[in-house]
């Protein structure tokens, strides 16, 4: 039996591999489950599973966990400290899968136990991917991709040499308002931003998918985790979603991926690393889709991947002012105090500021210095925030 925990097993990606663990009951063995605010899933899930301990990442949501479990003899634990804990336990496979910066923490913990971290948590990758790996060569760890692209470029390499690697071309779907006069995207309301034309996602990672600050973080955590140059990395929109990512090698190949948009793929493939298993995704009929697009990814309509290539060029605390700046930003948006484009402006002038003022060069990463960028640069682009609204 593997030993599993699940780090945001109520979000999207986390219900994706509960579905795909509740395929296999024989196989699992569930040791932890971490959520937010939704306890009652959290303990559906955890009773559903047999879990040891399911945990929330808010104090107040702790009553309501514990009488959701009463009488299960699952334990039940609150905040942050208990997340962290809860990395401790002992497992094979964590699954990363909170949704913003908070997923560093336990990915890092879990990482000690040497075993393997299945990573949707972008974050850790564009906040700290230097130290994250570090930490995981330290303890003889597997980091495994789940965001979708990066795990079609993982399996495109298997059996691989990076070094003969050309250029890596993530694809990107172009999101809600892939379509829209460049000039309407100032007024695209939260409603508009909030629809994908081809996943179904948590709702912040659906907005950054409509301005591309997904696509961004994509690019940033190509570089970090493959170990690549800025300038082998391509973005390229294709609005079928059905490619996710190729891998241009030096003598010409170009390796494609290809599947459905459904993240159990990715998950599925992490989870059963290094084998394939059988999966419950719908297989592709070429058929029937006929044709495969590709249009380029314009800079003045996505300006978050300008700013991407300034980040993995800066490299250093860059991404962690990045990510704080975004997700500060994306909340602006989200309470509708600042417009679509305001994010993007936001982020620049953030990182501007953070720069001219404390630099944003570091030799050595360390989770310190990546929570202390994480506190300034929220602070810097609140103020921003509050000024443009
Ligand atoms: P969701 O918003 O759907 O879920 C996030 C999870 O994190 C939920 O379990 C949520 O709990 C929990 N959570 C929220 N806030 C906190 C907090 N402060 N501390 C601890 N846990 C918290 O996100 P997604 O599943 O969409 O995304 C998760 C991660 O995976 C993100 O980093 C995203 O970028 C990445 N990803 C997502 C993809 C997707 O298809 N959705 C694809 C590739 C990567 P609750 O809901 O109970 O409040």
């Amino acid at each position: 039996m593997r030993k599993i925990t699940i780090f945001g097993s109520t979000g999207s990606i986390g219900e994706n591999t509960v579905d795909l663990i509740e395929r296999q009951p024989d196989k699992f063995d569930v040791i932890a489950l971490t959520g937010g605010r939704n306890v009652t899933r959290l303990a559906e899930q955890a009773i559903a599973l047999k879990a040891e301990i399911a945990v929330t990442a808010f104090e107040d949501c702790l009553g309501p966990l514990r009488d959701a479990l009463s009488g299960t003899g699952i334990e039940a634990a609150a905040g942050e400290a208990a997340i962290a804990e809860a990395a401790d336990r002992p497992a094979d496979w964590f699954m990363s899968a909170i949704v913003g910066a908070a997923g560093l923490v336990p990915g890092l913990r879990a990482l000690k136990h040497g075993t393997i971290l299945a990573l949707a948590n972008k974050e850790s990758l564009v906040t700290a991917g230097p130290l994250l790996l570090s930490e995981a060569a330290k303890h003889n760890a597997t980091v495994l991709p789940v965001d979708s692209e990066h795990s079609a470029v993982f399996q495109a390499l298997v059996g691989e040499d990076i070094d003969s690697v050309e250029r890596i071309i993530i694809t990107a779907s172009g999101g809600a308002f892939r379509d829209w006069p460049i000039e309407a995207l100032e007024k695209a309301t939260l409603a508009e931003a909030s629809s994908h034309p081809n996943w179904d996602m948590g709702q912040r990672i659906t907005i950054d998918s409509a301005s591309l600050f997904n696509k961004a973080m994509e690019l940033i955590e190509t570089k970090e985790f493959f170990g690549v140059r800025p300038s082998q990395i391509e973005a390229v929109v294709h609005p079928e979603s059905l490619i996710h990512a190729l891998v241009g090698f030096n003598d010409g190949a170009l390796m494609a991926h290809l599947g459905p948009p459904d993240m159990r793929h990715a998950i599925g493939y992490a989870l059963n690393w290094p084998d394939r298993g059988h999966l419950p995704v719908s297989r592709l009929d070429l058929e029937q889709i006929g044709s495969l697009n590709f249009r380029k990814a314009c800079e003045t309509r996505y300006p978050a991947l300008r700013i991407a290539r300034y980040v993995m060029e800066t490299g250093g605390l860059a991404g962690a002012v990045f990510n704080a700046a975004k997700e500060q930003a994306l909340d602006g948006f989200i309470s509708e105090k600042i417009g679509f484009l305001d994010m993007a402006r936001i982020v620049e002038q953030t990182i501007d500021q953070i720069e001219t003022q404390d630099g944003l060069r570091c030799d050595m990463i360390t989770l310190d210095k990546v929570q202390q960028m994480d506190h300034l640069a929220r602070q810097v682009a609140a103020e921003l925030t509050r000024n443009t609204a």
